[in-house]
């Protein structure tokens, strides 16, 4: 049965709550799905007890933006218990970066003469960790642009005149919590790094694979046949493990399908093993808490 290791909820910008997650990853045939909402890890309790109705394994997991100036790095965490730890701790400040970067945008947006309020912004949301796609569909919703690829594409993407920064971890930083933390790190859509000669990439990875990084993500949605494999060899070739998901939003990323991608994404079960092999030891949950001796 296939996996799914990059999902978002409505705890982030996706458009299915987790227990809906749970539902639809099970009629897909999935074994396994980690959700890996953006700076949040508030869907993992209810996704995992709805999930264990559908006899469906939740990884728990959590995707990061990190500091890079040619493009966007994100950075796919699995194997994150919810609850206190190095990396968990820090989440809450990288919403409340958000926040403020919401405020800003929606600033900018008046200034441009167009009417949005914070609070608009976060009644979309619903969850706690809010994002330029909840402001994007604002826009659609106010007319102010036709679809969600228009809004980032006329304001919110890096470099048009909606777009502000907000605080981000650095790569190695995030790298080393997650390891402090008894998790494993995935590059995730190597795509966006922005890097377009091999050994740049290469340069990267081995970077990234000195501080800790585990995984790359090779079988991503939008990426062709030939483009898995040919990021799946050079995951190898630097000792990282290939790594897929189809960074399913729902209704946030139109055409993609849990699981399936654009139909044909089918990330096999042996990634999961290897990823979990490569768990770093030492403490996973500190201390006893209330779950425990389950
Ligand atoms: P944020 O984390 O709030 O900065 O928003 C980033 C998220 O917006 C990404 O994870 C994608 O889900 C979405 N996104 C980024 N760029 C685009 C784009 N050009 N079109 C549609 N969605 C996008
Ligand atoms: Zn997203
Ligand atoms: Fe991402
Ligand atoms: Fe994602």
């Amino acid at each position: 049965m296939p996996v799914d290791l990059h999902v978002h909820s409505t705890s982030s910008d996706g458009s299915a709550t987790p227990e809906q997650l749970a539902r639809i990853a099970a009629e897909a045939g999935l074994s396994t799905f980690a959700l890996t909402d953006h700076d949040t890890q508030a869907g993992v309790v209810t996704a995992r007890r709805a999930a264990a109705e559908w006899g469906v394994e939740v990884i728990p997991g959590v995707e990061l933006s990190l500091d890079w100036d040619r493009g966007g790095m994100h950075l796919v965490v699995l194997f994150l218990e919810p609850g206190p730890g190095p990396l968990q701790d820090r989440l809450a400040d990288l919403r409340a970066g958000r926040h403020r970067r919401n405020a800003r945008i929606v600033e900018i947006l008046a200034e441009l003469g167009i009417d949005i309020s914070l609070e608009e912004v976060m009644a979309v949301a619903g969850g706690e960790s809010v994002g330029r796609p909840h402001l994007a569909t604002l826009l659609v919703r106010k007319g102010v642009v036709a679809d969600l690829t228009s809004a980032f594409d006329q304001y919110l993407a890096k470099g048009r005149p909606a777009y502000a920064d907000r605080a981000r971890l650095g790569p190695e930083e995030a790298i080393g919590l997650a390891r402090a933390s008894g998790a494993v790190s995935v590059l995730a859509h190597p795509h966006t790094l922005g890097l377009d000669r091999a050994e740049e990439v290469g340069d990267l990875l081995e970077r990234l694979g000195a501080a800790g990084l585990v995984g790359l993500e090779c079988y991503y949605a939008t990426y062709e046949a030939d483009q898995r494999a040919e990021l799946a060899d050079t995951a190898r070739r630097f000792g990282l493990v290939p790594s897929g998901g189809s960074d399913y939003h729902g209704e946030y990323k139109p055409g993609i399908e849990l699981g399936k991608g654009r139909g044909d994404l089918a990330v096999a079960v042996e990634v999961v093993d290897e990823l979990a092999a490569a768990r770093p030891p030492g403490p996973r949950a500190p201390g006893p808490r209330p779950e425990a001796g389950r």
